[in-house]
């Protein structure tokens, strides 16, 4: 099958979350079983110099969009017989940072018309074209409202990757003609509530639309996880299924991984400790192997369940434990984590930062991983932290319930620790249930083998892919 891949992000050339991670890997496994798969992402002016030498400028058009008549260039490079197309365009993507601008809506309206647009350009009809999260959900929406129509495209199929239903691209409706050069006839296609939604088009338009776990694929049903389009979804269902994520097991190998300090495998993890005495070192945390290292690597927002450490702050300081937080988000949530910083300074780290390098310390150097988030479509870190012998504490949501077993000490199965209930009670509970398991020598040996022993691979997951391609 020919397979296109649209994304706003993709490593190895840039990632802001886990969407990265999967616009990186799922297209490198579909290649390892056989598919011609192409990945196509904006070239953003924040690419490392290192990789856009990697790039090689192919040619340049112009397309309309609405009345504005816009340059793409295409600059193409191939990573792991995977082919990338980098869409160029300095007046949208010469910016700071990939998102967060007041000209989001067309920014990414261009970029998803450049996807289809560039199509003849490079030779390249896919028989499906595979849009991920409301950056590139319009390719569906531009595919059947403006190209259907042209040679080359009528039989392309169509699937949508929910990986975060929190951010689905709304605006006011007065822009869908001026900004992404729709007309009346189309708004049908993409209004909810009054709004133009872009995410909501994706799900109309598209012929498969899928989430990044089963459970997620469930909860987004029900209000309290959707954020408005249960009822949307809840009559496209049939069309609605959850694959969970996998992660690149080369990538993420504590048996080679780069930036750690000591390699070890799941039959010789004895040198883990070398990372946490590495990791106390460099934070100027005493370097102790007897006080459990407790990480947490992640967006610092509410979706991430940060505001569960408010009330539960100060009694989990009195555990002896170490802890680090990595991340940045939203400004309470930094400010509170560089106050505990400052307050529990003898056993608190907070690194306000983003860092690669640092969090592959962190998933190596700790005992303990949190992620206690409110929703969680899948969920990287905490298969990150596990194959890396760090046990993580989750709450029980979406590819959190799917993904961590809870560890049984009677037969010394399961893989995590998680709770039910979204509450800080509940929460401080499942820590100390992990140290307390830490602390037990048998019972950490079980868990942390448990959970080096999974297999996170994409290997499954893409064979569901493409069993929804074949079917569509
Ligand atoms: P989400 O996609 O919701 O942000 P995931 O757990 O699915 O959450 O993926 C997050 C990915 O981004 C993980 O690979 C995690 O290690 C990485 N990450 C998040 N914040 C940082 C940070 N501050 N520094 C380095 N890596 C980070």
């Amino acid at each position: 099958m020919k397979i296109l891949f649209a994304a706003s992000e993709a490593l190895p050339f840039i990632k802001v979350g886990g969407l990265g991670d999967v616009a990186g890997a799922l297209p490198k496994a579909l290649v390892q079983k056989g598919h011609d798969v192409r990945v196509v992402i904006p070239y953003y002016s924040s690419i490392k110099q290192s990789l856009r030498e990697k790039c090689n400028y192919i040619k340049y058009f112009y397309f309309y969009l609405g009345w504005r008549n816009c340059y793409c260039g295409i600059f193409e490079a191939k990573v792991d017989d995977v082919t990338y197309y980098l869409i160029d365009n300095e007046y949208y993507f010469r910016r700071n940072a990939p998102y967060g601008e007041f000209d989001d809506a067309e920014r990414f309206a261009f970029f998803s018309k450049a996807v289809l647009e560039i199509l003849p350009q490079v030779d390249f009809f896919p028989d499906i074209i595979h849009a991920n999260d409301w950056h590139t959900a319009m390719v569906p929406v531009y595919l059947d409202t403006q190209f259907r129509w042209r040679e080359g495209y009528e039989y392309i199929k169509t699937v949508f990757s929910i990986h975060n239903i929190e951010f689905q691209g709304k605006y006011g409706m007065e822009i869908l003609g001026s900004v992404f050069g729709l007309g009346d006839d189309c708004a049908k296609l993409v209004e909810m509530d009054g709004c133009l939604n872009m995410m909501k088009g994706a799900i109309e338009c598209s012929n498969a639309v899928t989430t990044v776990s089963r459970t997620y694929a469930n909860e987004i049903l029900d209000p309290y996880f959707s954020f408005g389009l249960d009822p949307i979804l809840a009559a496209r269902r049939w069309k609605l299924s959850g694959i969970v994520n996998g992660i690149d097991m080369d990538v993420f190998n504590p048996e080679t991984d780069p930036a750690i300090a000591a390699h070890y495998s799941v039959d010789a993890p004895e040198d883990k400790v070398l990372n946490k005495r590495a990791l106390q070192q460099e934070l100027g945390l005493p370097v102790d192997d007897n006080i459990p290292m407790v990480g947490m690597v992640g967006r610092l927002t509410d979706q991430k369940g940060l505001t569960l450490f408010y009330p539960i702050m100060e009694e989990l300081m009195k555990e002896n434990i170490q802890m680090v937080v990595l991340g940045t988000g939203y400004a309470d949530l930094e400010n509170f984590m560089r106050f505990c910083d400052a307050a529990y300074h003898d056993k608190f780290r907070a690194l306000i930062t983003f860092s690669a390098s640092m969090a592959q310390k962190i998933y190596a150097g700790s005992d303990i991983f949190l992620m206690p988030s409110k929703s969680e479509p899948c969920g990287l870190a905490q298969l990150i932290s596990m194959r890396y012998g760090t046990i993580p504490v989750v709450h029980a949501v979406g590819g959190l319930k799917d993904t961590v077993i809870p560890f049984n000490p009677m037969d010394g199965t399961g893989n995590g620790v998680n709770f039910q209930s979204f509450n800080a009670g509940d929460l401080l509970g499942a820590i100390r249930r992990a140290i307390a398991i830490w602390w037990q020598p048998d019972q950490r040996k079980a868990i942390i083998h448990n959970g080096m022993a999974g297999d996170y691979s994409w290997n499954v997951s893409a064979d569901e892919y493409i069993r929804i391609y074949e079917s569509i």
